[in-house]
């Protein structure tokens, strides 16, 4: 049995639809999986891409929107990757930007992995966890107060939850991507300064693509991970050991 591959496993992704989700939902179908690509946006266009797949509607904008899903279906694998981001000089931030990026980045998160969990823990089944980090899991990032707290809470929350579930079979890691071209770094990429400063510091020379992180996320969803526990894997073009 090849120990990276997911044939017979069911992925849940959230935020399939674009960016770095659509690219680990088409990742995991190519490695075997029967893939649930859940957003609020329509995931038609990658559930086309996979084939063996299905959308499902799902708003995190309610964190705890994830509660119902896992009661129904048998899900082996949850990508938490749905995120956003709002950006403004801490001393302007305000309640809602606050509130909105905890709620979808964190709140949700950890709802979703309890769900999650208490469904597999209930038949006694193995499952794995993949959760989006980031690099403001580590640094502190600028103009982005929510985000960096959010993130960092799930650099926090992925080790407290493998430490809790590692012994019953359930995988808890998370992924921090760098830079990555998607929409949510839409804004970085249209300030020149700002995109120069960045290029430098990437010891790859240049920003990723969905693409590389799609393929840590099958790993992470194998059985080749099965001993892995809390960690969080840099997919970064080198930033961080700069
Ligand atoms: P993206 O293209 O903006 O994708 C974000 C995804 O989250 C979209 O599918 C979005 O759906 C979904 N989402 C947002 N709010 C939601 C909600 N209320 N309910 C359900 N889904 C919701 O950005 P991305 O870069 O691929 O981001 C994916 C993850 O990677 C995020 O957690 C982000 O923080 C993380 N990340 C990104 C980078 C980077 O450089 N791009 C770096 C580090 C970490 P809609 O399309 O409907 O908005």
């Amino acid at each position: 049995m090849n120990p990276f591959s997911l044939t017979g496993r069911t992925a849940l992704v959230t935020g399939a639809n674009t960016g770095i989700g659509q690219a680990i939902a088409v990742a995991l179908g190519q490695a075997g999986a029967y893939v649930i690509c859940a957003g609020r946006s329509s995931c038609d266009e990658t559930v086309a891409q996979i084939g063996q797949a299905e959308t499902l509607h799902l708003d995190l904008a309610d964190p705890m929107a994830m509660g119902a899903v896992f009661a129904d279906r048998r899900v082996d694998i949850l990508v938490n990757n749905a995120g956003i981001i709002r950006r403004n000089d801490s001393v302007d931030f305000t309640e809602a930007d606050w509130d909105d990026v905890l709620n979808v980045n964190l709140k949700a998160v950890f709802f979703g992995c309890q769900a999650f969990a208490k469904a597999a823990l209930k038949d006694d089944r193995a499952a794995k966890i993949v959760n989006i980090a980031s690099l403001l899991s580590f640094q502190g990032g600028i103009r982005v107060p929510s985000y960096t707290a959010s993130k960092h809470g799930v650099a926090g929350l992925t080790k407290l939850l493998a430490n809790e579930w590692a012994a019953q079979g359930i995988n808890v890691n998370a992924i921090a991507p760098g830079y990555i071209e998607t929409n949510n770094t839409e804004a970085l990429r249209a300030d020149t300064d700002r995109n120069k400063a960045i290029l430098d510091r990437i010891p790859a020379g240049r920003w990723g693509a969905p693409e590389d992180i799609a393929q840590t996320a099958v790993f992470l969803a194998s059985p080749a991970a099965n001993y892995i526990h809390g960690a969080i894997i840099n997919v970064d073009g080198g930033w961080l050991a700069r």
